[in-house]
């Protein structure tokens, strides 16, 4: 569990549960990647986003030697450019490279070759601070801080009052519980206190939580990786509608297993160790008959559901 005690760790903790991520993969065979020092250049300035495009150049990376057992390229080569206020959907089995690409967008490695642009700025130009403050995530396994549930959700955006703290945990079905919450030291509701020594959330009350810390924070660029996965599918389905309202007007970059949840975005891409395979629409995927349309044929085709939740296999 990540501890805060600097402002480098705070801005390191957006990050932390997609950090815990590759963690978890890499755990059964001990080889827990430490990322290699991301530093600021002296003369970095501030991303600016007026429009949201993110270009990826002919990108080339691969973890380790530290990071463990392989040298093999995770990322060959790959080139994609997502227009302001597209919604992409990245696709492919596990160990494709979808994670490592969300990695590589919020500078949380350097890469060994090409660029990454966000309107025109090479991320590696601008401070890592100002990068993430433009974008919004939510993933599988949402940590949270050690701190009050105020403070866990304001953390998006430091000024905003209780009125808009409240209205974010309420848009992401989380208001009703954290009026109950009361932590060991007798602390209630906003005040509560997440973690360790104060209330013990569920998976899926910590990812309602990272929802309206994203919800509050409103950055113009959004990378949801199973957003809603440790969900039931009724509260899934309210929080799955204030998403889609969130992201109107933003660039979106969704990671999802469940093909059903992502079906719907502008454009799937179709990674495949490393590589983009494919793209195209839901619709134009299934009609080629590749990759995309072999995944979705296993989770819709009920033999192979264990990971399926019954759902995936109704057109969305
Ligand atoms: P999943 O669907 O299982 O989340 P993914 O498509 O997101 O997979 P990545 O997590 O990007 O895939 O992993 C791509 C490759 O990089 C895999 O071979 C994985 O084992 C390896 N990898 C990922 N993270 C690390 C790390 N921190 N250190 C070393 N290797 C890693």
């Amino acid at each position: 569990v990540m501890r805060i005690r600097s402002m480098s760790d705070w801005i390191l903790w957006e990050v932390a549960s997609l950090f815990e991520n590759i963690g978890t993969v890499q755990d059964g065979i001990n080889t827990i990647a430490r990322p290699r020092a991301v530093t600021d250049r002296s003369d970095a300035g501030a991303l600016a986003v007026p429009r949201g495009e993110i270009s990826f150049q002919d990108i080339r990376f691969h973890y380790g030697p530290e990071g463990g057992v392989t040298d093999s390229r995770v990322i060959e080569g790959l080139s994609l450019d997502i227009k302001p206020g597209e919604k992409v959907g990245l696709v492919g089995r596990s160990g494709a490279g979808k994670s490592t690409l969300v990695n590589l967008l919020l500078r949380f490695y350097d890469l060994e070759g090409g660029r990454i642009e966000i309107d025109g700025q090479d991320i590696t130009q601008v401070t890592q601070e100002s990068l993430r403050r433009q974008i919004g995530m939510v993933s599988q396994d949402a940590s949270l801080l050690h701190r009050s549930i105020r403070e866990n959700v304001r953390y998006g955006r430091p000024d905003a009052g209780d009125d808009a703290v409240r209205d974010a945990l309420k848009r992401a079905q989380a208001l009703d519980f954290v009026e109950e919450l009361r932590d060991t030291k007798g602390r209630q509701g906003l005040e509560a206190h997440a973690g360790e020594r104060g209330v013990k959330l569920s998976g899926g009350q910590r990812q309602r939580i990272a929802i309206a810390r994203v919800l509050l924070k409103d950055a113009p660029i959004l990378v949801l990786d199973e957003a809603t996965s440790a969900l039931d599918s009724e509260v899934e389905a309210a929080i799955q509608e204030q998403l889609y309202a969130l992201m109107e007007h933003k660039t979106v970059l969704a990671i999802a297993h469940r093909l059903s949840t992502i079906a719907v975005l502008d454009r799937l891409v179709v990674l495949d160790e490393g590589r983009i395979v494919e793209t195209g629409t839901h619709a134009e995927l299934l009609r080629r008959g590749g990759l995309y349309a072999e995944l979705w044929k296993r989770q819709s085709g009920g033999f192979l559901g264990v990971e399926d939740d019954g759902e995936a296999g109704q057109a969305p």
